[in-house]
């Protein structure tokens, strides 16, 4: 089966997230999607988290209606010792683990088929930073990537984008310029396909501050999202 892994921190999960999934569904014949929200996320944040309890939540009532979306724990919370000396101690200081894509990916991979194929589906903002995630060569090669065009991104961005290493020299990438990024980029040990046609412009931060004055949010996201939001006061700056 082709499984789909769609990862981030959904704070809230909304509209232009849920179109990518099904983009990529269709696409790739994806047989599932995991939507796995991160409990402490790799990437410095610009806002406090909202608790991964209420964003796992969320996520779980926006993909309700699809029986090919499943709302995956996969990085939910876990405690690891700080110190390794100390597990046992009565001193042994818990810290919440931070969530890296790899370990999700290893971890994932130990339960799918030899036959199984996993797509990393990312928007084409987040891709852009890949170099700087943890083993960004690694990952790129335990899955298949899908990344989430949207107009004004070249090829050459994409290619750009990836760690040294994998990255094509200059000369080769610059006459990608021209090309919008679209298509499949396969180069040796990895495979790249760039899906084009997600055009939703939203974004949680967006939410966040309709949601804090209070304003409808039925426009972005899930109607069972919004109620949520509004029965729980998230958003709410207090
Ligand atoms: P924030 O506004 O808080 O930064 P976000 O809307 O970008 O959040 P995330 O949970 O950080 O949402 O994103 C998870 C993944 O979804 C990322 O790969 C991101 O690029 C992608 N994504 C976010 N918004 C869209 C959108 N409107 N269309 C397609 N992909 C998106």
């Amino acid at each position: 089966m082709n499984i789909g892994l769609f990862g981030g921190t959904f704070d809230p999960i909304h509209n232009g997230h849920v179109a990518l999934a099904h983009a990529a569904l269709g696409r790739y014949g994806l047989g599932q999607i995991l939507f796995v929200p991160a409990n402490i996320p790799s990437h410095k944040q610009k806002h406090p988290l909202t608790p991964f309890l209420h964003r796992y939540a969320m996520v779980a009532l926006a993909t309700q209606d699809d029986k090919k979306f499943v709302p995956s724990l996969l990085e939910g919370p876990e405690f690891v010792v700080q110190d390794a000396a100390k597990v046992n101690g009565p001193s042994a200081e818990r810290k919440p683990a931070i969530n890296y894509s790899i370990d999700t990916v290893r971890r994932l991979k130990q339960s799918l088929k030899k036959s199984d194929r996993l797509f990393f589906l990312i928007g084409i903002d987040a891709f852009l930073d890949i170099a700087k995630w943890r083993e960004a060569v690694a990952l790129l090669r335990e899955c298949e990537f899908v990344i989430a065009s949207r107009p004004g991104f070249s090829l050459r961005d994409v290619a750009e984008s990836l760690p040294e290493g994998l990255r094509p020299s200059a000369a080769v990438s610059r006459p990608f310029d021209k090309h919008p990024a679209q298509g499949d980029l396969v180069l040796p040990g990895l495979k790249l396909h760039l899906l084009e046609g997600v055009n939703q412009s939203v974004s949680a931060t967006t939410i966040r501050a309709a949601a804090a004055q209070s304003r409808p949010l039925k426009r972005w996201v899930d109607s069972r999202v919004a109620d949520y939001i509004r029965k729980e006061r998230l958003y709410q700056n207090k």
